[in-house]
């Protein structure tokens, strides 16, 4: 804990040792004296910090693990779902190919599926709205859509979803036609889903980038529906 490194990354709080000489983003050394005065590590800060030494110390952990981890979690964001969403609205082959050889499809785009897990893509239509809940704990396709939200791991969403789908939809917006068939369908270890909800109307037209846009997180789960064109 007393010596001069630069952690760098996740465990940067700001704070320097007194006179301790760093780089810039130019390489240029600059100093940052006396700044431990003002900004001091906090208890768990400063535990994490030893911990984390101990690790690489003990050869258990490589110098760049953890940023590296955490370098490739930021790049799981709900966009990387929306984008494949939007490509298969814009482009018809597109869209039978994601359908068709999913998990390929998904690599080839430049997405890395968690645990090499399967991937399955299902479209919602008007005659069938697919939802998607892990009964057993919280699979989720985090490679293109981020780390999953609280209520998706809840043991109440895990059984409601199972036992009264159409009042959940309806809870986040979505009132299904009578008539749509719903179908539930259970993630797990090995197996993640995608669903592409319908493509509003009047977004005929429209550039990949504009339709990503409306490509909410909510509704590749299959509990909510697209946002539509002029609202957020
Ligand atoms: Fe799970």
């Amino acid at each position: 804990m007393s010596d001069n490194k630069d952690h760098g990354g996740f465990f940067d709080t700001g704070w320097r040792p007194s006179g301790d000489v760093h780089r810039d983003e130019d390489g240029r050394p600059h100093e940052h004296p006396g700044l431990q005065e003002d900004v001091g590590l906090g208890v768990r800060a400063s535990r994490a910090l030893a911990m984390h030494e101990l690790l690489v110390e003990k050869g258990v952990l490589g110098e760049n693990e953890v940023e590296e981890a955490i370098e490739a979690w930021s790049e799981r964001v709900p966009s990387n779902g929306a984008t494949l969403v939007a490509k298969a609205w814009a482009d018809p082959e597109f869209k039978k190919r994601l359908l068709e050889h999913p998990k390929e499809t998904v690599i080839e785009s430049g997405f890395v599926p968690e645990h090499n897990a399967d991937v399955i893509v299902l479209e919602n239509t008007e005659d069938v709205q697919h939802m998607v809940v892990c009964t057993l704990c919280s699979c989720y396709p985090t490679a293109l859509l981020g780390p999953p939200p609280d209520w998706y791991k809840s043991f109440s969403y895990r059984s409601r979803a199972v036992t009264e789908p159409r009042k959940v939809m309806s809870e986040f917006g979505l009132e299904l036609e009578e008539e749509t068939e719903v179908r539930v369908v259970d993630s797990n270890s090995e197996l993640r889903f995608l669903v592409i909800p319908r493509r509003p109307e009047g977004t005929e037209g429209w550039s990949v980038e504009q339709l990503a846009d409306l490509v909410n997180r909510n509704s590749m789960i299959g509990v909510a529906a697209a946002t539509e064109p002029g609202t957020d």
